[in-house]
């Protein structure tokens, strides 16, 4: 078992010693995840050569035998879909993932609802974009990276004051994440939905539930948004493939034009195998949520605790900035398989890179952003802006192992021990 602070192994041992010689370890798994067994299966037949079983290819919006049996699988897909989200089959509308999912929710189709967009300063780029490209702002968060509801119904009310003096449009959608992809902070979004009720009733509320799926009660978050946000690959399913819940009574006009699938709300034939294998990873990560949830959580706090005694390793939202928020000294505020830190006297893509060397991967802000590792809109809303530290996260999964915890402890350690031994941060390093 390596320790910060012993003398390292060398990389291939490390390699060894945590992959059994297979490979690189996944500390990145925010940003996907590998195919689940359940989902694999459920994909299959969708997937077969032709000839080597029953028909199995057909499209579902058509009407002869072939295409009927493709749609009972597609009704089945969104009867187990809308089961473990909780909400009916008819308000679930596949999509091709989480950004068109959020471009959607956020636009409301074609052409855009009335309205602007309101949403969080921390949100994911898929809807942080829409929101700025339609005339929308993005509300402070807190040190956690948490909205403030003062500060929303701030922003709402100065809103409704001009719509009402005649000087601009009503707030149309507010969007806020039920946990952010970066650090892991859970949003309240009872508290969210109560603030816009009052004071925007005539705004819809979209959460982006994309980090949160694989780890929260979906049902909690659709009994207060209007419209939720899930992908697929986040939680065991296949890439490219997710889903835009819309509550009953929430309009959506298409975004994609020409075709009448999902009930006229997303033309484009359907992505069958995918959306079986969405369907049944979702059910798979439903089950035994609260045990995965632990499991993670007991190797995310070792790593977190023993990484933290490196000089100048500082987690970003850890107990201490929670006790200063006035929460509990713990991760309760946090997805359970996130750590963000930040690391003095390193260059944040160095570190990476030399990480990777020793076997581990990991990345500094969401992967959509992969390459800067400075910059992170999400760092820089939590105050943190001008910090020179490097922005690193490790997101675990339940089925990260102990080795792992281990071989990424020995891993962080030596190269921060390297990097600053070699003095590679040099003042042209941009943050
Ligand atoms: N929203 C959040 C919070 C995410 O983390 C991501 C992916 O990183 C997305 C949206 C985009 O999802 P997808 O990769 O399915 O387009």
């Amino acid at each position: 078992m390596s320790r910060p602070g012993t003398p390292q192994n060398t990389r291939r041992d490390l390699r060894r010693s945590a992959t059994g010689g297979a490979g690189l370890i996944d500390m990145d798994r925010a940003a996907t995840t590998p195919l689940c067994d359940e989902a694999r299966a459920a994909m299959e037949p969708f997937l077969a050569r032709p000839g080597t079983s029953v028909a199995t290819h057909g499209n579902p919006s058509g009407s002869h035998a072939v295409a009927r049996r493709a749609l009972r699988a597609l009704d089945e897909a969104r009867e187990q879909t809308a089961e473990v989200i909780g909400c009916s089959p008819g308000e679930v509308v596949f999509t091709s993932g989480g950004t068109e999912a959020d471009n959607h929710a956020l636009t409301g189709g074609m052409p855009p609802r009335q309205g602007v967009p309101v949403c969080s300063a921390v949100e994911h780029h898929a809807v942080l974009e829409p929101t700025l490209a339609l005339g929308g702002e993005a509300v402070a968060v807190d040190r956690l990276g948490r909205i403030e509801p003062g500060a929303l119904a701030d922003v709402l009310q100065r809103r409704d004051r001009d719509t009402r003096e005649g000087g601009g449009p009503a707030v149309g959608v507010v969007s806020v994440m039920a946990a952010n992809n970066e650090l892991g902070t859970l949003n309240d979004i009872e508290a969210v939905s109560a603030v816009v009720r009052e004071l925007a009733p005539g705004a819809v509320l979209h959460t982006d539930a994309v980090q949160a799926a694989p780890w929260r009660e979906l049902a909690d978050l659709v009994a207060v948004a209007d419209l939720l946000s899930v992908s697929a690959h986040k939680l065991g399913g296949p890439k490219g493939v997710g889903a835009l819940v819309v509550g009953a009574g929430s309009e959506l006009r298409p975004l994609l034009l020409g075709g009448a699938q999902e009930r006229e709300r997303r033309g484009g034939t359907h992505n069958l195998a995918g959306i079986a294998g969405f369907a049944a990873a979702l059910a798979a990560v439903s089950e035994g949520r609260s045990h995965r949830r632990r499991t993670a959580a007991i190797h995310r706090d070792r790593l977190a605790a023993e990484v933290s005694d490196i000089d100048g390793v500082t987690e970003t939202v850890g107990p201490a900035v929670a006790a200063a928020s006035g929460l509990p000294a713990d991760r309760s505020h946090l997805l359970p398989g996130h750590l963000h830190l930040l690391v003095e006297d390193v260059d944040g893509e160095e570190l990476l890179f030399d990480l990777e060397s020793r076997g581990v991967c990991a990345s500094a802000a969401s992967s959509c952003a992969s390459g800067a590792t400075g910059g992170s809109h999400v760092v820089a809303a939590i105050g943190l802006a001008s910090s020179n530290a490097a922005p690193v996260r490790l997101s675990l999964s339940s089925d990260t192992t102990d080795a792992e915890v281990d071989a990424t402890l020995g891993a962080i350690t030596g190269a921060i021990e390297h990097l600053r031994s070699a003095g590679t941060l040099g003042s042209a390093v941009a943050r």
